[in-house]
């Protein structure tokens, strides 16, 4: 689960990781309100305005601008609320800006230059071991520098059984050419970071920029934090930041119904019991010359229900032009699982696309039986290809 940068700051901060404070805002007054509230807070005269969307790239795509005074907070969060954000993450059609955070401006001139780093915390999952990748080239896109600088991105994997000790700390420090107080503060910030990270069992966390400001504090600017959905049970607290609004619906509603789903693009809905035969499924709907519109497994239980809710998630995909069930009748039998979809399609009532039911294992015959003696525009197959060629044909 993502959160956005405002909510993952704010869990930072309880780590005693320091960060660029701000205030969010639904509004362009409520804006102004934040800007004044942190002029007096925190004295800094200026502001940034930045969208909060998951999604990265915000400062490119015209979601975060620097405001002068309290009246230029409002003036540019009615422009940014509202928008529909376009950045290198969100796809062409970009994302709904519903919020924005107020943020104190951390990058005033002053004895010293401020500066831009690249730190982030992850499970690298080749050698079983969190790892801190840290890099000067903070601010912009450090998939570049990856790729056509990767020796700048310095990385720290951490020993789960003493964890993260304090000459790694100071290595990172180090290897990014920190010194005096800034050194200090950036082995604090480390510290901190990583003790949040394992608290509250993330997957990912991803701080760009951390800044070194002019007076040689250490603060995270940016925020994008990556929950770990299967140790959610444990955190109520964190479980309650998930915003739905981010998520796409159609994702939302089958997980409520406990179906793995996962919205394409394509012209062909699919409908499979488990996921290996649901990657082979996607397989066999494009070389039939189609386009899978989604990935979804109904597990190990393919019963009416399960199918019609399925039903209804692939239906509301007004790209879809066809649907293939493909499940493996192995503890579930066949016939029952044709029952399942006879019962689901006649409780739906009007499905206006065809759709082809491969059912191979227990009773095989008995359920292409059942799906032929229907009389609904449901088409039988037992052997994958005779699907493949069913699909072929109600493109055509
Ligand atoms: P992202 O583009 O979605 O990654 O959003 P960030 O939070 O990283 O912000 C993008 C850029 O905005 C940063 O790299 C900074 O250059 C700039 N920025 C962020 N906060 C401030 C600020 O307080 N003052 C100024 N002048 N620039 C800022
Ligand atoms: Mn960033």
């Amino acid at each position: 689960m993502n959160i956005h940068e405002y909510q993952a700051k704010e869990l930072l901060k309880k780590y005693g990781v320091r960060i660029q404070e701000g205030i969010v805002a639904n509004t362009p007054e409520e804006a102004e309100a934040a800007a004044i509230r942190l002029k007096e807070e925190y004295n800094s005269g200026w502001c940034v305005i930045k969208a909060q969307i998951h999604a990265g790239g915000r400062g490119k795509g015209g979601g975060v601008k620097l405001a002068k005074s309290a009246s230029e907070a409002k003036e540019l969060a009615s422009k940014i609320l509202g928008m529909q954000l376009v950045t290198h993450q969100t796809g062409p059609e970009g994302k709904l800006v519903r919020k924005v955070l107020v943020a104190q401006d951390v990058y005033y001139p002053g004895e010293n230059p401020t500066k831009e780093y690249y730190v982030s915390i992850l499970l690298d999952r080749g050698t079983s071991r969190n790892v801190i990748m840290a890099s000067t080239e903070g601010g912009m896109d450090i998939e570049e520098v990856a790729e056509h600088t990767p020796e700048k991105i310095f990385k720290e994997w951490i020993d789960p059984k003493v964890g993260l000790q304090p000459f790694q700390t100071r290595k990172i420090a180090f290897a990014l050419g920190l010194e005096g107080n800034a050194f200090k503060e950036m082995i604090k910030f480390l510290d901190s970071l990583y003790r949040a990270y394992l608290d509250t069992d993330s997957s990912m966390f991803e701080i760009n920029p951390v800044l070194k400001t002019s007076d040689n504090k250490i603060l995270a600017v940016d925020g994008k934090v990556n929950l770990d959905d299967n140790a959610l049970y444990r955190h109520p607290e964190l479980a309650a930041m998930r915003d739905l609004d981010e998520e796409d619906p159609l994702e939302v509603e089958a997980a409520a119904s406990d179906l793995n789903y996962v919205k394409l693009d394509g012209n062909v809905g699919c409908m499979v019991n488990g996921a290996g035969l649901a990657m082979a499924t996607m397989d066999v709907i494009k070389l039939s010359g189609g386009e899978p519109a989604n990935f979804l497994d109904v597990g190990g239980g393919a019963n009416a229900k399960t199918v019609e809710a399925g039903f209804r998630i692939i239906l509301k995909d007004p790209n879809v032009k066809a649907i293939l069930i493909n499940v493996f009748g192995g503890i579930v039998r066949c016939d029952r699982v044709a029952n399942g979809v006879v019962e689901a399609y006649k409780n739906i009532g009007e499905i206006n696309i065809p759709i082809i039911v491969r059912l191979q294992g227990t009773n095989a015959e008995l359920g292409a039986q059942i799906i032929s003696e229907s009389g609904l525009k449901v088409f039988p197959a037992i052997l994958l290809k005779e699907a493949a060629d069913k699909i072929r044909e109600v493109l055509a």
